[in-house]
């Protein structure tokens, strides 16, 4: 029988022909290639190791309210977005695939340990509420009435209804049925010579140009992908991809990140309903309960030498800080430590969108680079964001452009044009 994550897919000694292809199997390029597969395109997702990235690790809150950070006010309006697709993207999902994506309308606590972790999350409660956002003071009897397992020595607590959870590795899986469903019962769909399934399990080694337009990818196992979009969706690797078009800077820089999941022992359960998010000595910590009786317990933000590998620090901290505000997780079962690296950008905001051409326009439109959209950078939030990063892309293979997300150019670090040709433009394959 086959399972979502032992599709055959394409063979990559061959060339196959889609009309979109996706280089990064984690959650935005599964995300990205439902929803062009769902326009009628047929599709296919490159990735030989899909679904292990940044979108392992994830917590999966999917979180505007308490993710909104100072001077990243421009994020807001994405991530709002977001989140009011998540309902119908999860259930689109689940009615496509009869299984369960994950998706669950927790809501969150914020708790602050001690008196300057009030301030500091009255400071942010002030930013919220400037820009809308619900948020509510409780009294620390009427979160221990919520939560009866925090500790009575919590100094804050607000309710942030609106901010909910998935469980990622849930979602890819989904994901993985929903294309693979697809693939299956729209053959038509295909053009000529292409793929009767959607996943290509390679590398993506560089994008391909023909005639000043990318026109596919070239994989590392020696085969090719002719499409009409190709969509870099890589994470962290998508600045290292060659054939990007000259002069376009991806600057990814990895932010690494430690999680645990652990087990809550029957007497125990529910450690906790809502995603209990705290602030301890100034430190963050979260604890994200899930359907199936586990918590995850995260995450460490580190730019560190330790790279890939679980931090020993990163554990102590977490384990510490998640026991002051839960002290029962002490009695715990540790099933998992896992690190991984979110991919950040300087701005903290994604890479997403095509990449101009100064000064071409096409029919009085700014004109872009053909065949090419990027879609990576989604740090802290990419989880978050997928239903928005695959209805924007759907919405520029359809040739439109929502204004509202120029912001997130994926130009924008890159060299300003000196040349009055097009710079970002390649003519060799
Ligand atoms: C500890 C931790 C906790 C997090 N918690 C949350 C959270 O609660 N909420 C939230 O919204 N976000 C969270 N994030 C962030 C989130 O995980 C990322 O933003 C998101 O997973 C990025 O997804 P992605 O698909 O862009 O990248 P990835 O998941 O990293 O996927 C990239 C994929 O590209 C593939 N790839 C790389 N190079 C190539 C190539 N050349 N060819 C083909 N494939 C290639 C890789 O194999 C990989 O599968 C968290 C991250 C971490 C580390």
């Amino acid at each position: 029988m086959r399972t979502p994550f032992n599709h055959p897919g394409a063979s990559s000694s061959s060339t196959v022909r889609a009309d979109v292809a996706v280089i990064g199997g984690g959650v935005v390029g599964h995300g990205i290639a439902w929803e062009a597969q769902r326009s009628g395109r047929s599709v296919v997702l490159i990735d030989d190791a899909p679904g292990t990235g940044a979108s392992w690790a994830a917590a999966g809150m999917l979180a505007p309210v308490s993710e909104l950070h100072y001077q990243e006010e421009d994020l807001l309006e994405l991530m709002l977005d977001a989140s009011s697709r998540w309902p119908g993207f999860a259930a689109g999902l689940d009615s496509a695939t009869g299984a369960d994506s994950g998706y669950l309308t927790t809501a969150t606590l914020a708790v602050g340990a001690d008196a300057a972790d009030r301030r500091a999350l009255m400071d942010l409660r002030s930013v919220q509420q400037a820009n809308g956002l619900e948020v509510e003071p409780l009294t620390v009897r009427e979160a221990r009435k919520r939560e009866p397992l925090l500790s009575p020595a919590i100094a804050y607590a607000l309710d942030t209804p609106a901010d909910h959870q998935v469980d990622p590795r849930r979602l890819v899986a989904a994901l993985r049925l929903a294309l693979a469903g697809a693939a299956q019962e729209l053959p038509e769909l295909a053009v000529a010579g292409a793929v009767d399934s959607y996943a290509v399990p390679d590398r993506a080694a560089r994008l391909l140009w023909d005639g000043g337009a990318v026109g596919g990818v070239r994989l590392a196992g020696g085969g090719t992908v002719l499409a009409t979009e190709t969509v870099v969706a890589n994470g962290l690797q998508a600045g290292a991809l060659d054939g990007l078009p000259d002069g376009l800077e991806l600057p990814l820089r990895p932010v690494h990140g430690d999680i645990l999941r652990l087990a809550v022992p029957r007497h125990l359960q529910p450690l906790v309903t809502s995603t209990v998010r705290g602030l301890v000595h100034g430190v963050a910590v979260y604890i994200v309960p899930r359907q199936d009786g586990t918590v995850v317990i995260g995450a460490t933000q580190r730019e560190d030498a330790l790279s890939g590998a679980v931090s020993a620090g990163g554990v102590y901290q977490l384990l510490r800080d998640a026991q002051a505000l839960v002290p029962a997780v002490a009695e715990l079962e540790l099933l998992e430590s896992t690190a991984r690296a979110r991919p950040g950008t300087p701005d903290n905001a994604p890479l997403l969108g095509r990449v101009p051409v100064p000064g071409a326009s096409v029919g009085g439109q700014a004109g872009h680079v053909p065949g090419l959209i990027i879609a990576t950078g989604f740090f802290r939030h990419g989880v978050l964001l997928t239903p928005a990063a695959a209805a924007i892309c759907r919405e520029l293979l359809d040739g439109k452009s929502d204004p509202r997300w120029a912001p997130f150019s994926p130009d924008r670090f890159s060299r300003p044009a000196t040349a009055a040709t097009s710079p970002f433009i390649k003519e060799t394959a």
